[in-house]
């Protein structure tokens, strides 16, 4: 079928095509789902299932025949729903989960809806890994969409980085490939611009060899935050390449409130051994776990540290460096948590992405920093104290505002966080409002963490 074949269907005839993929709320079906990471009050008109690039053009041309609002849903894991539009329609991706591995090339192909964990499995039988975050169930296409930070991100880049083509959906229904021959300015969009062109049916991902791994987590008293935070502000500014780490607060077993440092370290496993040492003398550590392993098993085991069907309200800010004045807020926050599932994390990005020039990709920060967040989490029988929680986040962000550079990673703003969303882009911007012009004019795929040329 050719591209415009799509358009000249009727509504029935699109509808037919896409019998028993369409779930409409309302229906039994409906209220058995569960299609995101976090609660949230956003309830589709319309889910669509689709498992072929064509069910994907049948379901762009229905929804604008129906006008209805569009949204995508790869692994369903941006934590404010922003893949489920409200009483829209919602092309879901899960099903469109084919990987297909070239060794020899070192390249992956897999639908849009692919998870982290299963393009790692896929991968392992070659001793190839993906960059990947830290959690296996996050869709790779919205992960890499965004940038992408990544356990082995200091020598392997961001997500972004990896992409080396893209098959793409437009509004309209026609199919475009992106390539450094084909549309090299949609592949330079997609990588880190957020996203918002059209459905990404399939991406082609660079992937890296399995070396040995070191990663675990080291845990320290709570009382000992600040000369924690100082040392891992002075450790990751020289930090090798092989060498990540996150700075999370987490209830140690047995519920006493601790702050942790989470290494991730892909080379040599000695080397590796001696640095992590460093971070252990940091403080003095009450529980640690570091331990030789592999991406596939860490993966695995920090699923079962991850939660589903809470609420969840997030901000974040870029650093290039953790003033004590920012350490001293961190510590105050972390010791009076309003909820004890909200948390607040540091990651720091160095090496192979600081080392990509800026304007050669869409993502908007190509200098060694930090991202500081913070996640307010709550259940279905909090919802009263909502607004409670969110201010935790938001007198923390108050505080250390102005020790942030513009921006900040699109993935953990929230879509009222309109200036820092501009800002994110930096000086790329205007030439991906005008990509986006290009690819996407009627602005069908509209998010807020791309805005509109005013
Ligand atoms: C527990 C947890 C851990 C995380 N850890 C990390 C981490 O380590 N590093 C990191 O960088 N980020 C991390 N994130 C953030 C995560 O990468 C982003 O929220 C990402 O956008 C999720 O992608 P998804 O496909 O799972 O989500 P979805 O909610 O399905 O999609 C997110 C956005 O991407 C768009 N999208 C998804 N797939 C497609 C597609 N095929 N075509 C077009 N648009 C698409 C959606 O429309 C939506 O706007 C984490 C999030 C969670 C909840």
């Amino acid at each position: 079928m050719n591209n415009t074949d799509w358009n000249q269907k009727t509504v029935q005839e699109l509808e037919d095509f896409l019998k028993n993929k369409i779930v409409l709320q309302g229906s039994e079906e409906y209220a058995a789902l569960k299609i995101g990471w976090a609660v949230t009050n956003n309830k589709p008109a319309i889910i669509c299932f689709c498992s072929t690039t064509e069910d994907v053009q049948a379901a762009v041309t229905l929804a604008g025949k129906k006008k209805l609002p569009l949204s995508v849903r790869g692994g369903g894991h941006d934590w404010q729903g922003r893949s489920v539009a409200h009483q829209g329609f919602v092309i879901d991706l899960e099903h469109l989960n084919t990987i297909v591995i070239d060794p020899d090339a070192k390249v992956a192909t897999i639908g849009g809806g692919v998870t982290a964990l299963k393009l790692i499995n896929a991968a392992d039988p070659y001793g190839l890994i993906a960059t990947v975050g830290n959690c296996g169930e996050i869709g790779m296409t919205g992960y890499s969409l965004v940038g992408g930070y990544g356990l082995t991100s200091p020598s392997t880049g961001l997500a972004a980085d990896s992409i080396i083509g893209a098959e793409v959906v437009l509004a309209n229904g026609q199919i475009v490939t992106a390539s450094e021959a084909e549309n090299p300015d949609l592949l330079w969009g997609l990588r880190g611009g957020g996203g918002s062109f059209g459905v990404v049916t399939s991406l082609r991902l660079s992937l890296y060899p399995a070396k040995p791994l070191l990663a675990g987590f080291i845990m320290f008293p709570l009382s000992e935050t600040e000369t924690i935070l100082h040392g891992y502000n002075k450790l990751m500014k020289s930090a090798p390449d092989e060498l990540s780490a996150i700075v999370a607060f987490k209830p140690a077993p047995d519920g006493t409130k601790v702050i942790m440092i989470a290494p991730t370290w892909y080379g040599d496993v000695e080397e590796g051994q001696r640095v992590i040492d460093s971070i252990r003398k940091l403080g003095n550590p009450v529980m640690e776990q570091v331990t030789e392993t592999t991406i596939k098993d860490l993966l695995e085991s920090l699923s079962n540290f991850i939660e589903n069907g809470h609420f969840h309200y997030c901000t974040t800010r870029w650093m290039s460096d953790v003033a004590p004045e920012v350490m001293t807020a961190i510590a105050d926050a972390a010791s009076q948590p309003t909820s004890a599932l909200s948390g607040i994390g540091l990651m720091h990005l160095h090496g192979a992405p600081a080392r990509v020039p800026l304007s050669e990709t869409a993502f908007g920060l190509r200098e060694a920093h930090f991202a500081v967040s913070a996640l307010a989490e709550w259940t279905t029988e909090d919802t009263a104290n909502a607004d409670i929680h969110k201010k935790w986040v938001d007198d923390l962000f108050e505080k250390i505002d102005s020790y942030a550079l513009p921006g900040g990673y699109l993935a953990f703003m929230g879509n009222d966080d309109k200036e820092q969303l501009a800002n994110a882009h930096g000086s790329n911007l205007p030439r991906l409002q005008s990509v986006r012009k290009k690819f996407d004019p009627n602005g069908v795929f509209s998010r807020e963490q791309v805005p509109l040329a005013r």
